[in-house]
């Protein structure tokens, strides 16, 4: 009789999913395993660097992996597709039936059987049901938004560009509202002033960051509020050198075509709106197999990074929450945290293949990096591994928040083509030009 091989199933190939595949291709092949990744793009491209993309700064194209070579080379196999439901009793995924580009049906609804399951699929913005929000903004979730948005950039650029050249005296502006003053949307508002800057080298000579209008709204008394006071004044204090109005303790209550409205009752007109404000999990329309989730649709698992009412599902990253023993808050939806847990998932697949005991997920919290674009890095390190935290700024902060780029790619290709893939980006940033216009 032949003997069924052991499929593990990894649904989302995203910070901490992508890394997990690519380990337990690694390590066992496809002789008596079969590590099947479900994604629902073809390529990946790394999530936190979002913002660069949206912004300009970054091609996505050179940073981009596509999973099928991924997966050739690393011992997995890639099915292209969304899932959309678990079915626990089978023990099987359900994906939702793939359509190509006209909306004619190229693979029909399917399932894909598992023996463990894995699920990696990430997080996508919370609006907290403020009407309006989900209609009219741009939510950098993945890749597409971050191109539309930088697509949508340019046309605005190119518009008040012409009137400036039109009209000298123009007062003209591309207005920009972005919705949250965690780190993406302080990052976002930094890059944009750094793209502005630039673009005048590239034939839009009337353009300059003088036309940018940025504000930032957040709901709570300060920007970043996971950073210690003191380097939140400052992040605000160099956004607002760049030009950004920082609108803190605002709260948004509507977003129409044309502005955001606050609680106040101020209309801020702008022709671009980005909601940056918080996340809540990936859903699966299809039906979650009755697995717990908390109020914001995380998978709640337990230290072990299993599911509470399934041994063979685990959950990671963005999707899931956990809250460590003594913590008086979940581990943060941050890629350091995908990473690390994609870790312990590793470990505990091959305990529970081998019947040995599990291990528990202990969240080790490096700190937090903003990056100003060019201008600045703030943030703190070392979180409670030193029992306190370090204030970082400007050189050294910059080249730590790389590093966590770095690590990515190390956890995605291996030492030798991650460090490669490393130097390579750098030299593209010196020979390419130093926006993405198309
Ligand atoms: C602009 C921006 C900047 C950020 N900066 C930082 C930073 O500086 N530092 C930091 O630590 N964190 C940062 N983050 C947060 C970080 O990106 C996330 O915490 C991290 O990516 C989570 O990893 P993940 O593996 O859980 O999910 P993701 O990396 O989001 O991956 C999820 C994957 O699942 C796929 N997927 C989703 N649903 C399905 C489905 N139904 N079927 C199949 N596939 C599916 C998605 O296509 C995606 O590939 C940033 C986020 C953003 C948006």
């Amino acid at each position: 009789m032949v003997q069924r091989k052991t499929q593990i199933v990894i649904v989302g190939g995203g910070a901490g999913g992508l890394e997990l595949a690519r380990k337990l291709g690694a390590r066992y092949g496809r002789k008596r395993h079969d590590i099947v990744l479900v994604e629902k793009n073809r390529t990946h491209i790394w999530k936190p660097l979002l913002h660069e993309v949206a912004a300009g700064a970054l091609d996505a194209n050179m940073d981009e992996v596509g999973y099928r070579g991924h997966g050739f080379r690393w011992g997995y196999r890639y099915f292209y597709g969304r899932c959309e439901g678990i079915d626990r009793t089978a023990r099987d995924v359900l994906i939702a039936p793939l359509l190509d580009e006209d909306g004619s049906e190229l693979i029909a609804r399917h399932r894909v059987r598992y023996d463990y399951l894995v699920l990696a699929m990430g997080s996508v913005g919370n609006d907290f049901g403020t009407p309006g929000a989900r209609a009219n903004c741009i939510f950098l979730d993945d890749r597409h938004a971050a191109d539309r948005f930088r697509n949508k950039l340019l046309d605005h650029c190119l518009r008040v560009s012409r009137a400036v050249a039109a009209d000298p005296a123009s007062d003209a502006r591309v207005r920009i509202a972005i919705v949250g003053g965690g780190a993406t949307g302080v990052e976002l508002a930094a890059e944009l002033y750094n793209a502005a800057a630039a673009l005048k080298h590239y034939g839009l000579e009337v353009f300059d960051e003088s036309r940018l209008e940025v504000t930032l709204l957040e709901a709570g008394p300060r920007i970043l509020p996971a950073l210690p006071e003191r380097l939140a004044t400052a992040a605000k204090g160099e956004l607002t050198n760049l030009g950004v109005r920082v609108s803190d303790a605002t709260r948004v209550v509507e977003v129409t075509p044309d502005a955001i409205v606050t609680a106040e009752g101020e209309r801020i007109a702008a022709d671009l709106k980005v909601w940056a404000a918080g996340v809540r999990g990936a859903t699966l329309d299809g039906g979650d197999g009755g697995l717990e989730l908390n109020r914001t649709g995380q998978f709640i698992v337990r230290p072990t990074m299993q599911t509470t009412r399934d041994d063979r599902i685990f959950a990671l990253g963005d999707c899931a929450t956990y809250t460590s023993p003594g913590a008086d808050r979940p581990v943060p939806p941050r890629a350091q945290a995908a990473h690390q847990m994609a870790s312990t998932v590793y470990r505990n697949l091959r305990a529970l293949m081998a019947g040995k005991p599990l291990e528990d997920f202990v969240y080790r919290d490096y700190g937090s990096l903003v990056s100003l674009s060019r201008y600045s890095t703030v943030g703190s390190l070392m979180g409670n591994l030193i029992g306190g935290r370090m204030a970082i700024e400007g050189r050294l902060a910059r080249l730590v928040y790389r590093s966590l780029y770095q690590r990515h790619l190390f956890g995605i290709h291996g030492l030798l083509k991650g460090a490669a893939l490393f130097l390579v980006g750098h030299a593209n940033a010196i020979i390419r030009p130093k926006l993405k216009l198309h």
